[in-house]
């Protein structure tokens, strides 16, 4: 069994940013609680040593914390609060979009947001947090020609290798959760030794799973690491949903409405 994967995208903010908004006094109480329960958020690096070698003896339950799209907003309100608790993460840059604003997302958002900057993310880089890719433009690949999939994923390695060094170049997240299995072989034929992908993985390294944490996550522990019912509730819609991208209004027509006090 490889360690889960948490998949986050926004953290405070507006709540108009959607279903994948988390808020920061919820973060901030879930990360508390996980460290609290002895839970180790791993480095990109032991966790790719747990891909290679699953059967690895785990002393502490370990996850991956993962954030996509790179939002100027984590430096502000995710990293302190993981540093604070002895957690690192790894961000999956929009390698096109380092230090822009998001012009790629605004038919989600609806809202003008900027982007971390090369110098913030080398500062992070130096405090033990990874950065890795969720390549050039976040182009949907799957859509896309060998060739143009191919140049996404290609170009957004080598800015990642080019400024932050072989360590930012080893793992690609797919946008959308988008991948098949051509998809897959381009992202290792473009030297990626590792890719995220849906809620279910189907063994291979270049398509391993990972859970996305919704704002109806607001309890202590993420949905996707309960074990309970509404966890498996949690995971199945998830994965009807299949993006990590954009989330799905049947988990809030299951759920008391996120009008909820906690959550503002
Ligand atoms: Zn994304």
């Amino acid at each position: 069994m490889l360690p889960p994967v948490l998949c986050y995208h926004r953290v405070a903010g507006p709540m108009g940013l959607g279903v994948t908004r988390v808020a920061r006094s919820i973060f901030a109480r879930q990360m508390t609680g996980l460290a609290r329960a002895g839970w180790r958020a791993l480095t990109l690096a032991e966790f790719s040593q747990r891909v290679a070698q699953p059967a690895f003896p785990i002393p502490h339950p370990e996850l991956l914390l993962s954030f996509d799209d790179g939002y100027a907003s984590l430096a502000e309100h995710v990293y302190p609060v993981l540093a604070d608790v002895g957690f690192t993460a790894t961000t999956f840059l929009i390698t096109d979009y380092v230090g822009r604003l998001n012009t790629w997302d605004v038919r989600y958002t609806w809202h003008r947001l900027g982007h971390l900057d090369w110098d913030t993310i080398g500062r992070w880089q130096e405090r033990g947090f990874d950065f890795a890719s969720h390549t050039a433009s976040h182009a949907r690949l799957t859509w896309l020609s060998d060739g143009h999939a191919a140049a996404e994923l290609e170009r957004s390695r080598e800015a990642l290798r080019h400024r932050l060094g072989p360590q930012a170049a080893r793992a690609v997240a797919y946008p959308f959760s988008a991948r098949d299995e051509r998809i897959e072989r381009l992202a290792r034929a473009a030297g990626y030794e590792l890719g995220f992908g849906g809620v279910r993985g189907n063994g291979s390294p270049l398509a391993l799973a990972r859970l996305p944490v919704y704002l109806w996550d607001v309890g202590r522990v993420p949905f996707g690491l309960r074990k309970d019912g509404l966890g498996w509730l949690a995971r199945t819609v998830a994965h009807a949903a299949n993006r990590c991208a954009v989330g799905t209004s049947v988990m809030l027509r299951l759920l008391p409405a996120p009008r909820s006090p906690l959550l503002l």
